[in-house]
């Protein structure tokens, strides 16, 4: 009785390893950082898809960017699984739940034993035109990303500042709109929100931002008129809005460009450092992250008891969550402390 009650434990089964995330039951790694023989990966950022992997299970979409960022390496065997869709890996059945992060996000469900976990990956809970929303998991255990988790992150309308960069084209109409953009998710975004604002004009590419675009409509995400910005005459780009990756930006890309005004959209801009470090005359607070608030919100939403935070800021989520009665803890300590044993 005492063993099964041991063994019940979900740091027994879910263990935090060097490579990652490791599901003893199941056999698979969660979004490992190096090349392990089973992956399941819950998106396609750099930081949680990597190449190399054998067997690979993944919703469709993140399959899908897997295979255009990494080709061949992308896997030796990939596996789509739908949102939804159940499937038993060894003692657990797992199932992926949309994440409303970047297209194909996932939550990875986790059930085993009479105990369920869900990794939430990274996630945000505003409406995005470009993926499917966030959808709450009740479960026993909830791990969560903390990117934005202080409570000075509170993310304003994406469709505010998407005005405010819509205002400044029409009181600069000579000058280009360069916006820094990372490719996979906040470029597909940016361009879908602008649509949604009314602004039908022609948007003008970096080279680097192409592939994840065409992914994005073979998905069918519409983003309307796409052109290279590199073959486009500099005159014709005055009061055109260019999209660049931050890399390029501050590589000096953009001054080839008739009288640049850099604009950036991460939700780091709300740190005044930030957008002064990344050059940003314009900084857009539009983040693919949840902010304080939603952090907050997600883990009264899944109802969990023990909550274990990753990515960013732990202290501060772990102590909210156990102000609100929740067990909570920094995942990087589980299975470390003396006092989990
Ligand atoms: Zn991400
Ligand atoms: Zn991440």
């Amino acid at each position: 009785m005492l063993l099964a009650m041991v063994q019940s434990r979900p740091e027994q089964w879910l263990q935090v390893t060097p490579q990652g995330l490791y599901c003893v039951p199941g056999g698979f790694f969660i979004d490992p950082g190096r090349p392990v023989d089973r992956a399941v990966i819950s998106h396609g950022h750099a930081d949680h898809a990597r190449p190399g992997h054998g067997h690979v299970l993944a919703t469709p979409g993140t399959l899908a960017i897997m295979r255009a960022r990494f080709g061949d390496a992308a896997g030796t065997g990939l596996q789509a699984l739908p949102y939804g869709e159940h499937l038993t890996l060894g003692a657990v059945e797992l199932w992926l739940a949309p994440a409303g992060h970047v297209l194909g996000s996932a939550q990875i469900v986790l059930q085993h034993g009479g105990t369920r976990i869900v990794v939430s990956g990274d996630y945000k809970r505003r409406p995005d035109p470009t993926c499917a929303p966030f959808e709450p998991v009740p479960c026993d255990v909830f791990i969560t990303e903390a990117t934005f988790g202080l409570p000075v992150f509170r993310h304003p309308h994406d469709a505010d500042e998407i005005d405010r960069l819509l205002a400044s084209l029409s009181l600069f109409p000579e000058r280009a709109h360069v916006v820094g953009v990372y490719a996979l998710g906040k470029c597909q975004r940016v361009i879908a929100l602008l649509r949604r604002a009314g602004y039908q004009a022609p948007i003008y590419l970096h080279g680097a931002l192409a592939t994840m675009c065409d992914l994005y409509e073979s998905q069918g995400v519409a983003l309307g008129d796409l052109r290279p910005a590199t073959v486009a005459a500099k005159a014709d780009m005055a009061g055109r809005i260019v999209l660049a990756p931050p890399s390029a930006i501050a590589d000096r890309w953009a001054r080839r460009l008739p009288e640049p005004l850099v604009a950036m959209a991460s939700g780091w801009m709300r740190v005044r450092a930030r957008a002064r470090q990344a050059g940003a005359e314009l900084p857009l607070v539009i983040s693919d992250h949840a902010d304080w608030d939603e952090l907050n919100r997600t883990l009264a939403d899944s109802g969990a008891a023990e909550i274990w935070v990753t990515h960013g800021r732990e202290e501060a989520l772990v102590h909210q969550a156990t102000l609100d009665g929740r067990r909570a803890r920094a995942l990087a300590r589980i299975g470390r402390d003396e006092e989990d044993a």
